[in-house]
């Protein structure tokens, strides 16, 4: 990877942190005010790896001249980190190849907005901690679940010694900072590397979400400290590939939205249990010929499920992917308990069973039911449940990754997916690049991805990436081989561009081993 030559020029984060934005200095009477003033410079900031996946959602805000973004180091140094994306209030997007900054210590990163030309001002940092004791209110500005611009109002209090965060952290003990501050009232989950300000606008801190036993404290660093590390940082600009290691654990929000509880998930599982059972036979399979002509075939099996007892019918996947996408956001959210996660994923495991046992004719019309969701265009994540073959196993930016085929096998074989010199006939084998993506011009830079060529998904050339590390496999059991058959419950997160594939990135829930079934005649 190029390294950046660009001079930062000692004077520029400098600058960023003396000049006094116009209009967060503006006095602001109340929320509503500084959510027109001080929101315009608070951000949803997306980390995404080289392949375009995001990898972790967190709060920004431009400093100063708005030339550069604070935020959590932690959501920022994820192993693979290419490009940091900003989204603000009013739509405009921002990228960042590069940081000028960063202190482990503190937990956090200053990035630099690609823009050369800033077209919104930053806040400022407060160069001195006021006495807590005379802090009134201050309000904390962030993206509530990675979503929503939201505040809230509290009050700034001395919060824990760091050794005593690093104690329940887990983590060595830095030396620079001696506590962290604490802001008490309610707070805006997930928001870590929300600016706290007072009532002119200025920055009195930054939140800093920490995992840790009995975590439950609003954590926030000092503006003073960051300020005075910014100072006397080397002024450098470097590719975020060399971005430290953070100090402080963070609890990693990997899918935007608020998460369901887990009666909610529990609750869509049966509902959707019952909507799969066949209508025609009741879920029997068999339909007795003498009074039901023409819904049985010459076996006494069902027309409509062929005998299994289940069908894709009345809204049954629209409803699947809607509980998907909700499930998937359940089990990922930050800090849940392992009980819930684990009760998640083994309802998930209920209706992925009664799919893996599936006929040729159900996982058919099943088939037919993903191509039609994964064609339309619709904003991610969204929740997918689908039949795969892997089609090859790759090292990816972060880690292996499980290359998906979502295509019908060629049922007609009724002994699943050719092999060898027939595969390779069929162009299988042949790593391609395909879709319309291309390569950013600079090394270490991705272009924005855009849907996979729709010929190209049409042809039922279309695959899905999973990180082998996000299939958080239960205790014994194997991955699954290249070449088998999987059915899956998840969410598309992004489209991804790979060295060999590209498609759709899919955050799982869980899986379960899918054989194909064994066909007798042709469907
Ligand atoms: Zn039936």
């Amino acid at each position: 990877m190029r390294l950046f030559t660009l001079s930062l020029g000692l004077g520029a984060v400098l600058a960023s942190i003396a000049v006094a934005a116009p209009a967060a200095a503006a006095p602001a009477s109340d929320a509503a005010n500084l959510r027109n003033t001080v929101g315009q410079s608070v951000c949803q900031v997306t980390t995404l790896n080289k392949w375009g996946i995001p990898v972790a959602y967190s709060t920004g805000f431009l400093l100063g001249d708005g030339r550069f973004v604070i935020t959590d180091l932690g959501a920022v140094a994820q192993p693979g980190a290419a490009l940091v994306q900003f989204q603000f209030i009013d739509g405009t997007k921002e990228d960042a190849w590069a940081f000028g900054f960063s202190d482990p210590a503190l937990g956090l990163v200053a990035l630099r907005v690609k823009t050369e030309a800033p077209s919104r001002a930053g806040l400022s940092l407060a160069p001195t901690l006021p006495p807590l004791e005379t802090v009134g209110n201050v309000t904390a500005m962030g993206w509530r679940w990675g979503k929503q611009l939201d505040w809230v109002s509290g009050r700034l209090l001395r919060g824990p010694t760091i050794k005593e965060v690093a104690k329940r952290a887990q983590v060595e003990t830095p030396s620079g900072v001696d506590a962290f501050l604490r802001m008490d009232g309610p707070r805006i989950e997930t928001a870590t590397g929300s600016p706290v300000i007072d009532s002119s606008g200025a920055v009195l801190a930054v939140r800093l979400d920490v995992e840790m036993r009995d975590a439950g404290l609003a954590l926030a660093i000092p503006a003073s400290s960051l300020r005075q590390s910014l100072l006397s940082a080397p002024p450098e600009l470097k590719a975020l590939a060399e971005v430290p290691k953070p100090l402080w654990p963070l609890p990693i929000l990997r899918v935007k939205g608020e998460p369901p509880t887990l009666q909610e998930v529990l609750a869509g599982v049966q509902s959707l249990k019952q909507s799969l059972v066949c209508k025609l036979c009741g879920g029997k399979g068999k339909v007795g010929r003498l009074f039901h002509r023409g819904m049985a075939n010459d076996e006494g099996n069902c027309i409509l499920c062929q005998g299994a007892g289940i069908a894709v019918q009345d809204g049954f996947y629209p409803n699947l992917v809607v509980w998907a996408e909700q499930a998937t956001r359940g089990a990922w959210a930050p800090a849940l308990d392992d009980r819930a996660r684990a009760s998640m994923r083994s309802a998930s495991q209920e209706i992925l069973r009664s799919l893996a046992t599936s006929n040729v004719q159900f996982r058919r019309m099943f088939g037919l039911a993903v191509f039609g969701e994964i064609v339309r265009s619709v904003p991610f994540p969204r929740g997918l449940v689908f039949f795969a073959r892997v089609r090859d196993i790759v090292e990816g930016p972060d880690g292996r990754y499980f290359i998906l085929d979502g295509k019908n096998p060629p049922w007609d074989a009724g002994q699943g997916p050719p092999k060898g010199p027939a595969r390779r006939a069929a162009g299988e084998d042949v790593k391609r690049p395909g879709g319309r993506a291309t390569r950013g011009a600079e090394a270490g830079t991705i272009a924005p991805l855009g849907p996979p060529d729709p010929a190209a998904v049409a042809g039922g050339d279309f695959t899905f990436a999973v990180r082998a590390e996000d299939m958080i496999t239960t205790k014994g059991r194997k991955d699954p081989a290249q070449d088998s058959w999987i059915v899956m419950v998840g969410s598309l997160i992004s489209y991804y561009k790979g060295d060999a594939y590209t498609g759709w990135a899919v955050l799982p829930l869980e899986w379960l081993p899918a054989p194909l079934p064994l066909t007798t005649k042709k469907p």
